[in-house]
């Protein structure tokens, strides 16, 4: 079965490119060269406390390499050099937008160039599995940029017909400095839909990487000086959240933040922008989303899309289908084939050709899902199995099945980021469209039915930033994501995300009058 994803279309029989020795071959090398440093105006910088983080491979939880910590300091620099980059008169400010589109257009090649060396990078900083890495999320990098540099020199205010004699007119200007804080489950591209859309508006930005995921950032700073964008346009401040995150939420010289992460500091970013300067604030923040099945879906795809779109990444997807409503009349054959299909995996080592699941990210996130775990069984769901740890090295947890789950367990209800599947079961309409919108989240959610009706009726009635009828999953360049109620403010991508990269500014010209 096709499987679409950030514009793919992906056998998964295709899914084997990789030759393990040449890519860790290839990423020692890349390590001797790769500036380990933080990146402000087009130069490598060590950090001004002198400290320094450790970064981790989560497959064997050894320590590849030590990254400058940002801090504080390290911000009011980066923020200094994004500020003058965007001085009118500045190089940037003064720049065709085509220019701006080329650039992002050159930027989008050397990512194509070099996206062997970033694909392994991802793997290993971030136990995605090569294949995953090399042909989605690089796929979804490059497409990024390209439709970010169409953008670029197309966006166009109107003119108003104002009342009384004046010629009115929209400029949409670019915001200013923009903060962008992001997350390790999509590490490039997550940097890549942060920066793309700023940039094409004509905004500079200094970006915070994970903690636990900076690698690929910091290599795209050097693509990002090659490309030949002025100094200062596109800063990155590896660092902690606490610290270097919180620093750019609070800086009073940031004029817009944009993060993705979890709910709870989403709400201290706002909060954090509320306390400074109200800086403008997006935010793309976790799920619960509902997947309903309805008897008359045909059942082979049902099964396996509910399947791609919950072990996805190893489960650590913000719109992961973590809650599955099945309708009565199939559920035991339901849970039979996911049962059947979630133990067809090998895991193990991602850069490996035919391992299927790589490790979970770190011990903070491969713990809280050991305890949402156990709390399932506590509560009464039935495991059908998985439901431990795997192997004697690295995060890894086995896929996990949960059957007759009810709403009020945890499992149910909390986010849980890893590989572990609930189904429940549904009897009719009403009931389920209540019970699938019966959370505080609204990132994502899915129908599958055959019956046009019932599909129109879900996607109106499904509390939702995207509904998918028949498929999961499926993402571009040009839809707009993100979350209605605690899944976030805002959206990203396609033209409403670039609505968010800008100012709109009225300007009113008074028209002379011939009698007065
Ligand atoms: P997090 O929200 O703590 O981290 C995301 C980013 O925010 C990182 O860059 C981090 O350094 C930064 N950050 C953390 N605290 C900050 C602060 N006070 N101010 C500014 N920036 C700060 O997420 P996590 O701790 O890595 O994971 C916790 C949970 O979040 C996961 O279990 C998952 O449920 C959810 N999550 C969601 C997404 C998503 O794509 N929506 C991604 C990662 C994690
Ligand atoms: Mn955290």
């Amino acid at each position: 079965m096709d499987l679409f994803l950030s514009g793919h279309v992906c056998n998964r029989k295709t899914l084997i490119i990789t030759n393990p020795i040449k890519a860790i071959y290839m990423l020692l090398i890349l390590l001797c060269f790769l500036p380990l440093q933080i990146f402000i105006n087009n130069e490598w910088h060590d950090s001004v406390s002198g400290k320094k983080f450790e970064v981790f491979n989560p497959a064997n939880e050894e320590k590849i390499c030590e990254v400058e910590e940002g801090d504080k300091a390290d911000v009011d620099k980066a923020v200094k050099a994004a500020r003058k980059a965007f001085e009118l008169g500045s190089p940037w400010r003064t720049m065709d937008a085509s220019e701006r589109g080329r650039l992002l257009n050159k930027l989008a090649d050397l990512v194509e160039r070099d996206r062997l060396i970033l694909a392994t990078m991802e793997a290993i900083d971030g136990g995605k599995l090569f294949s995953t890495a090399y042909l989605m999320d690089l796929g979804a990098c490059i497409k990024t940029l390209h439709y970010c540099a169409g953008w670029a020199d197309k966006i166009h205010g109107r003119t108003v017909p104002m009342d009384g004699n004046f010629f009115t007119f929209t400029r949409h200007e670019p915001i200013g400095v923009c903060g962008q804080i992001i997350p390790w489950n999509f590490p490039l591209v997550m940097f890549i839909w942060k920066i793309a859309p700023a940039l094409c508006c004509g905004n500079t930005v200094v970006v915070k990487p994970a903690e636990q995921t900076p690698l690929t950032a910091l290599y795209m700073g050097s693509l990002i000086k090659e490309a030949g964008f002025p100094p200062g346009v596109v800063n990155i401040v590896p660092g902690f959240g606490p610290t270097a995150g919180a620093a750019i939420s609070h800086h009073m010289d940031v004029d817009k933040v944009a993060f993705t992460g979890s709910t709870e500091v989403g709400k201290l970013i706002k909060e954090a922008a509320g306390k400074s300067n109200l800086k403008r604030v997006t935010l793309e923040l976790g799920g619960k989303s509902p997947n309903i099945i309805f008897a008359d879906a045909d059942l082979d795809t049902a099964v396996e899309f509910a399947h791609i779109g919950l072990f996805y990444h190893q489960g650590q997807c913000c719109i992961a289908g973590s809650r599955i409503f099945v309708e009565e009349p199939i559920y035991d054959e339901f849970v039979r084939r996911s049962i059947e299909r979630a133990k067809k995996y090998t895991l193990g080592n991602p850069l490996l050709p035919g391992v299927q699941q790589g490790p979970q990210i770190d011990k903070e996130q491969f713990q809280k899902i050991l305890e949402l775990i156990e709390s399932g069984k506590k509560e009464g769901a039935k495991l059908e199995c998985g439901g431990g740890p795997w192997g004697d090295k690295g995060y890894f947890i086995q896929p996990t099945v949960f059957s007759n789950v009810t709403d009020d367990m945890r499992i149910a209800k909390e986010e849980i980021f890893g590989p572990v599947q609930q189904i429940m079961k549904f009897k009719t309409i009403d009931e389920v469209i209540k019970r699938a919108n019966n959370t505080t989240y609204g990132l994502a959610a899915a129908v599958f039915t055959k019956d046009i009706d019932k599909a129109l009726t879900f996607a109106a009635a499904l509390q939702a930033g995207t509904v998918w009828v028949n498929c999961y999953s499926a993402m571009s360049a040009q839809c707009p994501f993100g979350g209605f109620k605690m899944s976030g403010n805002g959206r990203e991508m396609g033209e409403y995300g670039l609505h968010e990269y800008t100012e709109v500014k009225t300007v009113t010209i008074k028209i002379p009058q011939k009698n007065s």
